[in-house]
């Protein structure tokens, strides 16, 4: 199981399906990806990552994205319970995660209620809704009442568990943002890209400076621009770390 991120001028769905394949080593049953461009286009698929590129059209663009290898806790392998998760009619918000979100049940209990209609048995997809909810107000809300970031930042305080997560919003292009709490997450620094990844051995290829998010930090990643924020939102200074090793 792993997610990845990728903000730079190449094509998200090339680096991040090379990504995945850096951590199939570590299990998975599922993967998908979901790619920012004139909204957010998603594709996955069960079994090996060759499965998922087959289902990815030749002619996608954007270099803005996502990435899964699933690896089931809550809601059996298949391709709908495979991240990412999404939400809003029209699609507003995409989300991978890697953890478990121990009061989904509730809250998925409180986000139908509200209109919220729920696509898998993951408990992934409450963090999804939540964030839409918290950025638009209700399912098919077209207007952004508070910045990505800000949306995540609300929708941390509801969750209970443990979570590496990648997200992208349909209106603000050109970034992705990150959030964890008792789950690795690490971003890679390249030239004009930059990368996220539960594990470094997805980026190697492409650098070797790296920034370990610890928990309860955020970040917002650009292709040219790397910040990171603590619980309260404040911006910090990291150590940008040099991996020496060979994998
Ligand atoms: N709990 C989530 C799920 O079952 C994430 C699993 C993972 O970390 O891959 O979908």
């Amino acid at each position: 199981c792993g997610i990845v991120g990728y903000a730079g001028e190449n094509s998200a769905a090339s680096v991040i399906i090379e990504s995945l394949k850096k951590l199939e080593y570590r299990g998975y049953d599922s993967a998908g990806i979901s790619i920012l461009g004139s909204g957010i286009n998603t594709y996955k698929s069960v079994g090996k990552i060759v499965n998922l590129e087959a289902t990815i059209p030749d002619e996608i663009s954007g270099n803005i994205g996502i990435g899964h290898t699933r690896w089931a806790t809550h809601g059996r392998p298949s391709t709908i319970n495979a991240h990412p998760h999404t939400s809003g009619n029209p699609c507003k918000i995409s989300v991978v995660h890697n953890g478990i979100i121990e009061n989904y049940m509730a809250l998925k209990e409180q986000l139908t209620a509200e209109g919220y209609e729920f696509k898998s048995e993951t408990d992934t997809e409450v963090i999804a809704h939540l964030l839409h909810k918290h950025i638009y107000g209700k399912p098919d809300g077209r207007e952004a009442k508070c910045e990505l970031l800000t949306g995540l930042r609300e929708a941390l305080k509801e969750i209970e568990g443990s979570y590496a997560l990648a997200a992208i919003c349909a209106d603000e292009q050109g970034k992705l943002v990150l959030a964890r709490k008792d789950s690795p997450l690490v971003i890679g620094l390249g030239k004009g890209e930059n990368f996220a990844a539960s594990d470094v051995t997805a980026f190697l290829n492409y650098t070797r400076d790296v920034i370990f998010v610890n928990d309860f930090e955020t970040a917002v990643l650009t292709p040219t621009n790397v910040e990171i924020f603590d619980r309260e939102g404040k911006a910090r200074e990291k150590k940008i770390e040099k991996i020496e090793w060979d994998f």
